[in-house]
């Protein structure tokens, strides 16, 4: 069973208390290869932008397949390490189904969707979803995950229902 891991601080009472039902996920890698320089780099989008004036990442290695599917049982588990005393690390939080996987676009405020049955998914719904106080903490959280938002980045959108095994 594949595990699905969680470390931010910020969700993890909907996580104890299975109110969280989706999460975000990057669909790219943090270190690809430019098509331009066929080097690696750390951030390829910010590199493209400043080197080649181009707005989006161009390479071959820079998108991620999705790694969940829909209709899988995965493993929810808490990896972070700032809260020892609630939960140890690496505990198990509980198991859930992936429903459903959307490709969505992201930026600083708007959630578009890429692929899927709807065009856009209301900032206040997600983030009740997410398990965050409020849009403004779910977009604070999201741009530092996805290291700048200033031109809208792919993420897989993950539903799941908790299941009892
Ligand atoms: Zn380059």
């Amino acid at each position: 069973m594949k595990q699905l891991p969680f470390d931010w601080i910020e969700v993890l009472p909907s996580l104890l208390n299975k109110t969280k039902t989706t999460t975000a996920r990057k669909a790219w890698n943090d270190k690809a290869t430019c098509f331009w320089c066929n080097k690696k780099f750390k951030d390829l989008v910010k590199h493209t932008k400043r080197v080649h004036e181009e707005v989006l990442p161009r390479s071959y290695d820079y998108e991620k397949p999705p790694k969940y599917e829909v209709g899988e049982i995965v493993e929810l588990v808490w990896t972070g390490t700032s809260i020892r005393a609630i939960i140890d690390k690496g505990k198990i939080l509980g198991k859930a189904k992936i429903i459903k996987r959307e490709d969505i676009a992201l930026d600083k405020m708007n959630i578009l969707c890429v692929s899927g049955d709807r065009f856009k998914i209301n900032p206040d719904d997600l983030a009740y979803t997410e398990g965050f106080r409020n849009q403004g903490e779910m977009f604070k959280k999201l741009e530092e995950y996805a290291n700048g938002l200033e031109t809208p980045k792919k993420f897989y959108l993950y539903s799941f229902k908790w299941v009892k095994i």
